[in-house]
């Protein structure tokens, strides 16, 4: 049958020219423009999931601290967000540390630290440039009880729709489990 629909709200993390932006386009449009601003904003999109209206609040933040060393997580995101996309890019290892320390700080920080959170390694068309091996990003993931997808923004659609329908079973899960 028919079920009311909900409402989530995703939230981009990850270093800066890893693809969030191109994610977030790809995502609501289906298309790849190439170059994206460091424009803050909320964007909206209806989805139907099985059988169930779903609406998306997307925040593509450009927020960027990548030194590593004063990374924090502005907790208004986080009290904001009820699923995480942390992505890095397979061509770039610093972006993949980046990752691990966002998600150390999002378990840490947030109550409840179980926010569902899928990790996406970007940029797989670049692949012959790969610095980051499908493993690693998949132990990483799995570790910290992530979804995992490897996708291009700049060539597939389909694998990046699946990343945002893997966060909503996963959100589901968490909120049956509330
Ligand atoms: P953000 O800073 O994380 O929001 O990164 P952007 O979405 O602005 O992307 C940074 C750069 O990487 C831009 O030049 C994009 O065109 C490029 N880019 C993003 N995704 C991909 C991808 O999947 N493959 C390739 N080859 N380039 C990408
Ligand atoms: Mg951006």
């Amino acid at each position: 049958g028919n079920q009311p629909r909900v409402e989530v709200n995703v939230l981009l993390l990850g270093a800066h020219s890893v693809g969030k932006s191109a994610l977030t386009v790809r995502f609501l449009t289906r298309r790849f423009i190439g170059e994206y601003g460091d424009i803050e904003s909320v964007y909206s999109r209806v989805d139907r999931i099985d059988a169930q209206d779903v609406c998306f609040n997307v925040w593509d933040s450009p927020y960027t601290q990548d030194d590593g060393k004063s990374l924090s997580l502005p907790d208004k995101q986080l009290q904001w967000a009820d699923g995480i996309v942390l992505v890095y890019s397979i061509c770039d290892r610093r972006s993949f540390h980046v990752v691990r320390q966002q998600l150390q700080l999002i378990r840490r920080s947030r109550k409840p630290s179980s926010v569902p959170v899928v990790v996406v390694g970007n940029k797989l068309d670049l692949h012959c440039h790969r610095s980051v091996s499908s493993e690693e990003g998949r132990l990483l993931a799995l570790s910290q009880h992530c979804g995992f997808y490897e996708v291009s923004a700049a060539e597939t659609y389909e694998d990046v729709l699946l990343v945002f329908q893997r966060l909503v079973h996963l959100i589901r899960e968490s909120r049956a489990l509330r």
